[in-house]
């Protein structure tokens, strides 16, 4: 038996060991560093989804959903090939609606 698993998705990984925590917890179980709270409340705030959403579909091909969950690097990656010609912008919007968009600290974009 492996005790590698996937997160649920009310669980986060450590940002210090990566050992798989609850997302309201303030310290890792495991190596005991302080979570930076901020940015899991962020990913817990699943109302967002349907910004997100919006502004993959009439925006993405500018990057905008990426820049908003903060993924600056590949937003601009996005805005000059124009959503991956495309094909970046329909896989990015999928992975929206199917709720496994992440922002820059892979808390995942739920939808409500
Ligand atoms: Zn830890």
């Amino acid at each position: 038996m492996s005790d590698v698993r996937e997160k649920a998705v009310d669980e986060v990984f450590c940002s210090s060991c990566g050992a798989i925590i609850k997302k309201e917890a303030e310290i890792c179980v495991k190596c005991g560093v302080r979570q930076r709270t901020q940015d899991i409340k962020f990913g817990a705030v699943t109302e967002k989804w349907e910004t997100v959403l919006l502004l993959s579909i009439f925006l993405g091909g500018l990057g905008a959903d990426r820049f908003f969950v903060g993924k600056i690097g590949t937003g601009i990656l996005k805005l000059i090939t124009v959503g991956g010609f495309g094909i970046w912008w329909l896989i990015d919007l999928i992975t929206i609606l199917l709720g496994k968009f992440t922002d820059k600290n892979g808390n995942i974009i739920l939808r409500e």
